[in-house]
């Protein structure tokens, strides 16, 4: 008897191993054919100037419009494709895209575009950026790069002439999520950065956390002191959007402004602004046209 549970145990197990793999597989199949069937769409949610109250930039974010299964995020597929190869062909087109889209932007608005470290890596990726600011007609300065901190990483050894030919370029480059790789000091010692954008789960608790205040005070000093910018990302609350204020922080990004949203031009909700200032109405919404 308790052989036979625990033989059905063990099938029940592999039963959803099975289903695990079997979906996964009919992810990767579909995946190789999005790109070419126009599946890939770019969508973009705006980063603000905290200070200025306006939108400075906005973040170019992949989505894949999978027939019969709606909209899929890129937790859901940019892993697979760095795995199986695909990155490069869905990072350039997202790239194309956004290049594109940031053309019809008024006030020299800039397009932030995330570059997995399989895409920077590779030796022809200075030539790709190339070629969409070429067949775009956007200026360089108003293209930013997100680079994760193990891309970065990679610029160290392999990548370091790829970085070059970007900085001779006149793109400006971002580290992403930063705090939550290995080593960020080395980074900033080793890299000429622009730009550094907080990691949520550094924000996210602001309010609450003295430590996790303490952190980002102190990243948002040593960006000051680097002459960097530096963006926060993942604010949701007006408390958070203060406390970040006060930190002297000019950048931000959230849901508190706005959700990614199909269309470049951004919609940006200020109402998290006005609520936690003294003056004017209290459900303006700020619109930036195309
Ligand atoms: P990321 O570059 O750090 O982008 C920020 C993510 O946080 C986005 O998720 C965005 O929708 C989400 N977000 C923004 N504001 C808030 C907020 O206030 N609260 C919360 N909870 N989330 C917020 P998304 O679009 O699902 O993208 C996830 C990650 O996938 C990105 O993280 C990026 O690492 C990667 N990714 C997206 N598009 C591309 C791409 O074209 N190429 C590459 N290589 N990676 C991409
Ligand atoms: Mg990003
Ligand atoms: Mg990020
Ligand atoms: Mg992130």
């Amino acid at each position: 008897l308790a052989k036979d549970r625990g033989r059905a145990r063990y099938e029940v197990f592999d039963d959803d191993l099975r289903g695990r793999i079997d979906r996964r597989l009919d992810t990767e199949i579909a995946l190789r054919s999005a790109v070419d069937l126009g599946q890939i769409e770019t969508w973009y949610q705006p980063i603000v100037d905290l200070r200025e109250r306006t939108v400075v930039a906005t973040e170019a974010l992949a989505r894949w419009r999978r027939p019969e299964r709606g909209l899929v995020m890129p937790g859901e597929f940019i892993a697979i494709a760095e795995e199986v190869g695909l990155i490069k062909e869905i990072g350039s087109t997202v790239l194309g895209q956004a290049c594109l889209a940031a053309t019809a932007l008024e006030g020299g608005m800039a397009v932030s575009v995330n570059v997995s470290p399989r895409q920077f890596v590779r030796d022809d990726f200075g030539a790709v950026v190339k070629r969409a600011l070429s067949t775009s007609g956007l200026a360089p300065n108003q293209l930013w790069l997100e680079l994760t901190e193990s891309a970065v990483m990679d610029a160290i050894g392999s990548a370091a002439r790829t970085f070059q030919e970007l900085r001779d370029l006149g793109v400006r480059l971002a580290i992403d999520d930063f705090g939550t790789g290995y080593s960020s000091f080395t980074h900033l010692r080793e890299f000429d950065v622009d730009l550094l954008k907080i990691d949520m789960t550094f924000v996210r608790d602001i309010e609450n956390s003295a430590r996790d205040r303490a952190i980002v005070e102190g990243v948002v000093r040593l960006a000051d002191s680097l002459k960097l910018e530096v963006v926060a990302e993942g604010i949701e609350t007006t408390g958070q959007l203060e406390l970040l204020r006060e930190m002297g922080c000019r950048y931000g990004q959230g849901y508190l402004f706005s959700k990614p949203a199909p269309q470049a031009a951004p919609v940006v909700h200020f109402e998290g602004f006005l609520a936690s200032s003294t003056a004017i109405s209290s459900r303006e919404t700020a619109v930036v046209r195309a």
